[in-house]
């Protein structure tokens, strides 16, 4: 019976070969037809590239979602603006020592930007103690703000967190967060910059 099921496989019949090869050559021709657009986009730093983030208040007020221009620097323009420990950490995915950065510790009610492009990342809202040395939180502040990945730099798979709108590298997310997302971003503080609520920086 399982014989005839196999004989029966579409896959394997002359007629739906050939429909697939045919498939494959019209893909073939439409990418033909994209991929000058496409490689012009990935080319240019010139090209405008747009993300939709959440903005925020530094009150912690939602604003809006919206299209935004993504932030995008070379290597050098980065190097100057960051202090070399902070352009280590958030382009090239450095990690700080534990117990070292500025925000593992600190409990005041505000707001948590990116050090690099001032996008909305965590509220203290969902900050909480893990005992880890890192700022950590249950939830990004959007969803929408941060970008994850796959991080296969220590031999085991993470998931590298990092900002939606200029891709600094922030840290990692692991499942062994608190209630309610069970979940644990695991921070960097010189990837963030905490902003008071009446907007002034600590
Ligand atoms: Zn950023």
């Amino acid at each position: 019976m399982f014989g005839s099921d196999c004989e029966r496989d579409p896959l394997t019949s002359p007629g739906r070969r050939a429909f697939l090869i045919f498939s494959g050559s019209m893909l073939a021709a439409v990418w033909a037809w994209r991929s000058p657009r496409a490689i012009h986009a990935a080319a240019g730093h010139q090209e405008r590239q747009e993300v939709t983030i959440v903005q925020f208040s530094d009150a912690g007020q939602r604003l809006a979602k919206v299209r935004a221009p993504k932030v995008i620097k070379t290597e050098e323009e980065w190097r100057k603006q960051l202090p070399a420990g902070v352009f280590e950490i958030t382009r090239h995915a450095d990690t700080e020592i534990a117990f070292t950065g500025k925000y593992w510790n600190l409990h005041d009610r505000g707001l948590y930007r990116c050090i690099c492009c001032e996008n909305a990342l965590f509220s203290s809202e969902t900050k909480f103690e893990s005992g880890t040395g890192w700022p950590s939180f249950w939830a990004p502040i959007a969803k929408e703000n941060v970008h994850e990945s796959t991080d296969l730099s220590l031999g085991v798979a993470r998931t590298a967190v990092s900002c939606t709108q200029c891709d600094a590298h922030l840290g990692h997310v692991f499942d062994d967060g608190p209630p309610p997302t069970g979940l644990r971003y695991c921070m960097n503080s010189a990837s963030l910059k905490f902003v008071k609520p009446m907007g002034t920086p600590i």
